[in-house]
């Protein structure tokens, strides 16, 4: 492998990291800038994201998810749509039982 002497740095790089810069001058990608190190600051959320308790009503697995994650698994028994927010419980127990119950005359 044919190293190329960057002018900038001194360093010796392999043609895959070495360019031509404007002036017909070697030089390494990282003087020339092309691959400069990603500084890409991701804008700090302040806000702590809201926790979530849910249980599964199928195997009453008990676990916590951040309240932005979508999912309708149970990432235990993988049922679907057998996942109830605990906060919301209640309600949604009565509801299901609601649902579920049969009303025999
Ligand atoms: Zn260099
Ligand atoms: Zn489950």
């Amino acid at each position: 492998m044919t190293n190329y002497t960057c002018y900038k740095c001194k360093k010796e790089y392999g043609s895959d990291e070495i360019r031509l810069n404007a002036d017909r001058k070697l030089v390494c990608v990282y003087c020339l800038g092309t691959k400069k190190h990603a500084e890409v600051k991701e804008p700090k959320i302040d806000k702590i994201e809201e926790t979530i308790e849910y249980v599964c009503n199928n195997c009453h697995y008990l676990f916590k998810r951040k309240a932005s994650v979508l999912f309708m698994h149970c990432p235990y028994c993988g049922q679907e749509g057998k996942i109830i927010a605990k906060k919301n419980m209640d309600s949604d127990m009565i509801l299901s039982d609601s649902m579920d119950a049969k009303y025999s005359y």
